[in-house]
């Protein structure tokens, strides 16, 4: 079954969309944990960074460099970001759909919280 995030890069539900190329599909998390949060999602569907195999490293790096585009174009890269990838239950992740968050735009506190 498609997750939500096939569903947006198909177009079929709607999102913030705030960069797209033919690997690449990049929108605002609907959820925002800081005033910048995007995600940055490979149009493959790979479930989790567990699922990634070495040819899919150069998305890997494609991602990055997408991040580092949308946080200086969000003027938050003086300041400094954070960019996380969840992977499952332990993690928390959501969406089995490999994708990075970029966050930034005020101090973002300690990595990993108490729990
Ligand atoms: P993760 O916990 O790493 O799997 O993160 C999934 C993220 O996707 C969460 O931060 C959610 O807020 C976000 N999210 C879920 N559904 C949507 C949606 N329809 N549009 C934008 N972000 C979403």
């Amino acid at each position: 079954m498609a997750t939500i995030f096939e569903k947006i890069i198909a177009g079929e539900i709607p999102a913030d969309i705030v960069y797209r190329d033919d690997h690449i599909v990049a929108f605002r998390d609907v959820r925002p944990a800081a005033p910048v949060h995007m995600l940055i999602v490979p149009v493959k569907p790979i479930p989790t960074v567990d699922d990634l195999v070495d040819e899919d490293l150069g998305l890997l790096g494609r991602m990055v460099s997408v991040a580092r585009d949308l946080a200086r174009a969000e003027s938050i890269s003086k300041g400094g970001y954070r960019l996380v990838m969840n992977c499952r239950g332990h993690a928390g992740q959501e969406v089995f759909h490999l994708h990075l968050h970029l966050m930034g735009g005020r101090p973002l506190g300690p990595m990993v919280g108490e729990g």
